[in-house]
């Protein structure tokens, strides 16, 4: 049986081995998946030796950056996110670190959630590693254009300029935002500490699609904000399941139907 696992910093709370578990239920294979708890300076020491017997490893907080340095090679996603959250071993015997997490947005939004990037004007808000993880699996979407929003300003000017091969990329502050946008992504962790964003009124509209890429229980601060606009919003659940998806394609190249795992997971987030 391959062994798969998830390794992370804490651990226990990781939702990935019920999840791949259930996609191998599936689609009728036999996995071992396990989660795997690294000491904060020893990510490549645990990867090495996990990589003895096994054969693919999700990989989160705090260790992607860890993981991009640990593989042998890296797909253009993984490199120009800067992170790595999927590990795989090649029948060379090489490791390939790939990054799953923006694709697994992109199909949340567009494929569940019937909100189709192409043509339109985004907004994300944030520019740590979540923010540049997701941005070019959004730009080869065709969105109108990309606006990067952060609190420290530097780092949302660094990301534009990053990623201005791949589609229009735009910065600002949050004071000059005043005009609405198609899609807005919460990729900050102020949801984490239940704060409040800076985000003038004007961004959301009834038009408007709201994503927050935290999840819980109950509509953040950040949806509730863009419900009161009567617009549409939906948390990161979604994204979690469908990142955990292509983790699974690229291991057994099937690819799992999400819907129903989704809604299992969330039934256990609201008991
Ligand atoms: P980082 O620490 O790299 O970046 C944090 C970002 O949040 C920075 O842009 C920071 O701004 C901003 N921020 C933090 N607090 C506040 C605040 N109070 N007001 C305004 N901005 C704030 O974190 P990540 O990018 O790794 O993660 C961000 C979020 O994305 C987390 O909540 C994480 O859980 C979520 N996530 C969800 C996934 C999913 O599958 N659903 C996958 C990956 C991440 P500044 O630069 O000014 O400090």
């Amino acid at each position: 049986m391959k062994k798969f696992a998830v390794i992370g910093n804490p651990i226990e709370h990781s939702k990935s081995p019920e999840i791949h578990a259930a996609f191998a239920q599936q689609c009728g294979i036999d996995i071992e998946y396990v989660r795997l708890l690294a000491d904060r300076e020893q990510f490549a020491p645990t990867a090495k030796d996990f990589f003895a017997r096994g054969a693919g490893a999700n990989v989160t907080v705090p260790f992607k950056e860890d993981a991009l340095r640990f593989a042998d090679e890296l797909s253009e996603a993984a490199r120009l996110a800067g992170a790595v959250n999927t590990l795989s071993l090649r029948s060379d015997g090489a490791i390939v670190g790939d990054s799953t997490d923006g694709i697994g947005l992109v199909r949340d939004i567009r494929d569940n959630h019937g909100c189709s990037f192409t043509g339109k004007k985004i907004l994300i808000v944030g520019a740590g590693g979540a923010a540049r993880g997701v941005i070019l699996p959004i730009a080869r979407e065709n969105p109108e254009s990309l606006t990067i929003v952060n609190r420290t300003q530097a780092k949302a000017r660094q990301l534009a300029e990053h990623f201005s091969a791949y589609t229009e990329m735009l910065s600002a502050s949050f004071e000059s935002l005043d005009s609405a946008f198609d899609i807005i992504i919460n990729a900050t962790s102020a949801s984490l500490s239940g704060g409040a964003l800076p985000l003038p009124e004007a961004v959301f509209s009834s038009q408007s699609f709201a994503y927050d890429m935290m999840y819980a229980a109950t509509p953040t601060l950040f949806m509730q904000l863009a419900q009161q606009r009567g617009g549409s919003c939906a948390d990161g659940l979604g994204m979690l399941v469908e990142q955990a998806a292509e983790s699974f394609f690229l291991w057994h190249d099937v690819r799992p139907h999400t819907p129903a795992v989704i809604q299992r997971i969330r039934r256990q987030l609201q008991n």
